[in-house]
């Protein structure tokens, strides 16, 4: 059975699609952030550095060669810390850039969510 959450920003219940999902749509979650702007914006320089371990955890997993379970298992646990960051950082703080950025057709949102 599906779990069923409340929605953060108007309360109505919904099946949430991703582990850490707090509304029920994208217009919630958009005037939430806009009700909440004034809280810490993320410097870009922290974003910068994360899109950065967030690249290079993905190369060594990519260049993963008979590496040993344990090794690969933190390795993908690693990639998966920096991307959930990532985005959750740019889900937060720039909503905008980031619902643009996945109703474009350079983003294989599809195959990049099967990946994940
Ligand atoms: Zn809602």
């Amino acid at each position: 059975m599906a779990e069923v959450r409340e929605c953060a920003q108007c309360g109505t219940p919904f099946t949430p699609r991703r582990e850490h999902a707090r509304f029920c749509s994208t217009r919630c979650r958009v005037t939430w952030n806009r009700e909440h702007a004034g809280v810490a914006a993320a410097p870009a320089v922290a974003i910068d550095w994360s899109v950065t371990a967030m690249t290079e955890a993905a190369g060594r997993l990519a260049a993963a060669r008979d590496w040993d379970p344990a090794r690969l298992a933190a390795a993908v646990a690693e990639a998966v810390w920096w991307v959930t960051l990532v985005d959750a950082t740019l889900v937060r703080y720039h909503p905008r850039d980031y619902e643009a950025a996945l109703a474009s057709e350079d983003v294989r949102r599809r195959k990049t969510e099967q990946a994940l």
